[in-house]
């Protein structure tokens, strides 16, 4: 099986940590086949739909190409419409955050062709667009590829069947024959192998077998009142009832206080922020993780780099100021095809932030008021498990297998009531079904772990 570490390839570190900012913990399917190949500068044909990360695969290739003292297009993206040039650009513009001064222009039809001639003359390493566009440019002379390095053919397939062959010949026609060239195509047929044929230098061939469906992120907005606050968040939680969450507060004080208010709810609900030492943050994260507790309330700096299952909802206590921190915020739903809900609180006040996410997004936001929402007042969201901390771990060569042996041996759990164990240097945490905690707790007081005996305590 490949790697799939974005680390075990030949790109800047500053780039691995990127990619785990924007919550890209492992490749995909095709950004783990394609990728390799891709940076060893082989021509490429990969049968990729959307949804499966290939704008992630060719963009983190092109970056890696491109020199940012040569303010010339060094990478040429075709897409077949503006929707997913739009697209495409916002992606490429967030992995090339990890190179500083790189210039992506967008060149669609539809828009006016001034400002794009002027965006080109500042000059531009990345250019996306549309192939009409794109071709007005190259015969208006305003735009050159001759020191273009890649050429990627994004939806090659819908391309051609809108009618764009002869354009892209004529378009690749200007492009210098030494260049990289990637090919995606969500379907292969003879006018695509034929093309393939004449425009690529023997390549690769990738195909994702597993489709990944696009992430469907449903996102709400409610207006409220700035003393609402509390109110309207339980009101989202007694109305869409979700079984794990990540609430954002601005605050570390705002986060405690959340916290503190969700579970005299009776949701549980642990804090994550700056002021907790490592020992704090590993057990808030193994409790997370191990089903002991449903919702992180968290600042947007402590759930930097988290590596946390996909949840079922992201709500905002508060609008982040800015609209790529919002995009961040909701990527942590909805992952791998599943369905996510994004449920985002703002006061009058904090409208523009609304209206900077419409324009990041390029689409009107949804926007109610929670006194529409239907609230189940009884609703709780109590864990299914808790957490025991064991006082010993790696250093004292305990492993997973030593706990589930004494809880499911000598102590006579079930298996099935024993969840996740996370071993640490010194200690070790293992989750048991709530009904069977007394059980564990008594026999892991009197009895051994691996020959010896172990302190052991619930964390709550
Ligand atoms: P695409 O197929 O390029 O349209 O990508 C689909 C979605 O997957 C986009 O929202 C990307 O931000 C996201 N994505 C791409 N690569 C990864 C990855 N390695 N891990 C998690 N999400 C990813």
């Amino acid at each position: 099986m490949a790697n799939t570490q974005f680390s075990s390839l030949p790109i800047s570190p500053a780039q691995v940590a990127n990619l785990d900012s924007l919550g890209y913990k492992k490749m995909t399917d095709i950004q783990a086949q394609a990728l390799p190949h891709i940076l060893n500068g082989k021509d490429l044909i990969a049968q990729a739909k959307t949804g499966s990360g290939k704008t992630a695969a060719f963009g983190i290739g092109l970056l890696n190409e491109i020199n940012p003292r040569f303010f010339g297009a060094q990478a040429l993206i075709l897409c077949p419409t503006r929707e997913l040039a739009d697209q495409v650009g916002k992606e490429i513009r967030r992995l090339a955050r990890s190179v500083s001064n790189i210039k992506l222009v967008l060149l669609c039809g539809g828009k006016p062709f001034g400002p794009q001639v002027g965006s080109l003359q500042h000059g531009a390493h990345i250019v996306v667009g549309t192939p009409g566009r794109i071709q007005d440019h190259l015969r208006k002379n305003t735009l050159k590829l001759d020191g273009l390095k890649t050429l990627v053919l994004d939806e090659a397939d819908r391309m051609l069947d809108m009618g764009f062959s002869d354009v892209m010949k004529e378009i690749i026609a200007q492009t210098p024959k030494k260049r990289q060239t990637l090919l995606f195509s969500a379907t292969y047929p003879d006018e695509i192998k034929k093309m393939c044929r004449s425009i690529l230098r023997d390549p690769v061939t990738v195909t994702v077998e597993s489709e990944h469906k696009p992430t469907t992120i449903e996102q709400l907005f409610y207006e409220i009142k700035r003393h609402e606050r509390n109110n309207a968040l339980l009101a989202l939680f007694e109305h869409y009832q979700p079984e794990s969450a990540i609430v954002f507060c601005h605050t570390k004080l705002q986060c405690d206080e959340v916290a503190n208010f969700l579970r005299k709810q009776k949701i549980g609900a642990l804090a994550i922020h700056g002021d907790l030492d490592q020992r704090e943050r590993d057990q808030v994260l193994v409790r997370f993780a191990n089903n002991s507790c449903p919702v992180l309330v968290a600042t947007d700096v402590a759930a930097r780099g988290l590596d946390i299952k996909s949840l079922q909802a992201v709500i905002n206590y508060e609008l982040p100021r800015d609209a790529e921190i919002y995009i961040h915020r909701i990527g942590r739903t909805g992952r791998a095809g599943e369905k996510g809900i994004a449920l985002s609180l703002f006061t009058e006040s904090e409208q523009l932030r609304v209206k900077a996410i419409e324009k990041q997004q390029n689409k009107p936001c949804i926007c109610d008021v929670t006194a529409s929402l239907d609230r189940d007042i009884e609703f709780t969201l109590q864990p299914p498990m808790v957490t025991i901390q064991l006082d010993g771990g790696r250093k004292d060569k305990i492993r997973p297998g030593d706990i589930l042996g004494a809880l499911t041996g000598d102590a006579g759990l079930a298996g099935d009531q024993i969840g996740k164990i996370d071993i640490f240097d010194r200690s070790s945490y293992v989750a048991i079904e709530q009904s069977a905690l007394r059980q564990a707790l008594n026999y892991l007081s009197q009895g051994k772990v691996k020959g010896r005996s172990v302190r052991a305590r619930k964390i709550s």
